[in-house]
């Protein structure tokens, strides 16, 4: 059976595995050669050149140089790339790796230099853009922007959805559409390909900070692309050039990490769905941010998605003093940046992620930004409770929260 006929519960568990038995293994070893044996001058510079450039090695070929070519690493994209439908994916050190490495390719390498980028992104993704610093130039729009902001020298077009921090869902077949032959690029990092496939849907990338879900426990930086063969060859060619690339441990334990995706997910997200319901009825609460609790009004997470993930928003009613309080106040949650892992963290985006977005961008000063993890939801809850209430100065005692399964 190939990986793509499986179901992707089962491709997240033997994806990238598949020779393993035949060698006499059951883990994925872990190559860390910086550099292989040459068979002879000439083979060796043939294999360079094909690597170099962003091919796939032959079977007989020597892999050269690590920053070419690692079998581990390759492991995790195959993998990676079967759990999203695609054809190939090419991992990074880290998901700002990847965004630099599909941004040069897609401009200065094809010499198409504008980028048109839907707002809200992540804020290291919308800086990286404002700044200029990889000589492209940025438009940044909504949505439904996206056709009058092309121009003839547009050479991609970058997406969120959901986005960071506030869960906004967009339309990936309507940006594919307005886009035109502008491949579009999807950051899938808060849905992951168990909720989200957006090649399915049209668009040309799918990348992830791999720190997040796919590693999933909080100690490993990456990033990955998942995309056609052509558009991989020009990011390995990039990721040749500039190095951002992802050492073999850290594909191990991503690797690893795939093998749980989808059942983390879906427990994270069911404890999600009811965290954010219960907000909305929250005294200090002003506003809760989770997709579908509007009533899903477009249709996209039903048509997009098949569940609303495990990411939380929420605007406190008394204003950043209340949101800054509640923060600091949380005992079971960590107050830390970053998301998607096995324990439940608390943000600030305004304060730590989104602060290098220009000010009219940023998002509220009164928003707090949750990771649900897999702790049981009743002491989620009570936790969220009680600094929720002494931060709004309602710390009368909460009643015990016993909730239903
Ligand atoms: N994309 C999103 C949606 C993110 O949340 C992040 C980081 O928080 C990134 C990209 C950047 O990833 P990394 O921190 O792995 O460089």
């Amino acid at each position: 059976m190939h990986p793509s006929s499986w179901h992707p519960d089962t491709a997240a568990v033997h994806a990238g595995r598949e020779d393993l038995a035949a060698a006499g293994v059951h883990a994925p070893p872990i190559d860390l050669s910086t550099t292989n044996p040459l068979p002879d001058v000439e083979r060796g510079g043939d294999a360079y050149e094909t690597l170099a450039t962003g091919g796939r090695p032959g079977d007989d070929d020597s892999f050269v140089y690590a920053r070419l070519w690692n079998p581990t690493v390759a492991r995790f994209e195959d993998a990676l790339a079967a759990l999203e439908g695609a054809e190939a994916a090419v991992a990074f050190s880290t998901g700002m790796a990847a965004v630099t490495a599909a941004v040069l390719a897609q401009t200065q390498a094809v010499g198409r230099p504008h980028v048109v980028a839907v707002r809200p992104l992540y804020g290291g993704t919308d800086h990286l853009l404002a700044t200029g610093l990889l000589g492209a130039d940025a438009t940044f729009c909504a949505e439904d922007e996206v056709a009058g902001a092309l121009r003839p020298d547009t050479g991609l077009v970058m997406v969120e959805t959901p986005a960071n921090p506030t869960l906004e869902l967009v339309d990936i077949p309507a940006v594919v559409a307005a886009a035109g032959d502008v491949p579009v690029l999807v950051d899938n990092t808060f849905a992951t390909p168990v909720l989200q496939r957006p090649l399915h849907l049209g668009a040309a990338m799918s990348l992830h900070s791999a720190t997040k879900y796919l590693g999933g426990h909080g100690d490993t930086m990456g990033g990955v692309i998942a995309c056609s063969e052509e558009q991989a060859q020009a990011l390995r060619r990039v990721r040749a050039i500039t190095g951002g690339l992802l050492h073999p441990f850290g594909a191990y334990l991503l690797h690893r990490g795939l093998a749980t995706l989808p059942v983390r997910m879906r427990a994270q997200q069911d404890s999600a769905a009811r965290i954010a319901a219960w907000l909305t009825g929250h005294d200090g609460v002003a506003r809760v941010y989770y997709p579908g609790l509007d009533g899903d009004p477009r249709g996209l997470l039903a048509r997009q998605m098949s569940g609303g993930g495990a990411m939380i928003a929420l605007e406190m009613a008394e204003g950043y003093e209340a949101a800054s309080a509640a923060a600091a106040a949380v005992q079971l949650f960590t107050h830390a940046v970053s998301l998607g892992g096995v324990d439940s963290l608390i943000q600030h985006p305004a304060a730590l992620t989104h602060r290098p977005v220009a000010p009219h961008a940023r998002p509220s000063a009164a928003v707090l930004r949750l990771s649900i993890g897999l702790e049981h939801v009743d002491d989620l809850i009570q936790d969220l409770d009680r600094a929720l209430r002494s931060a709004s100065g309602r710390d009368a005692a909460a009643p015990p929260v016993h909730i239903s399964a």
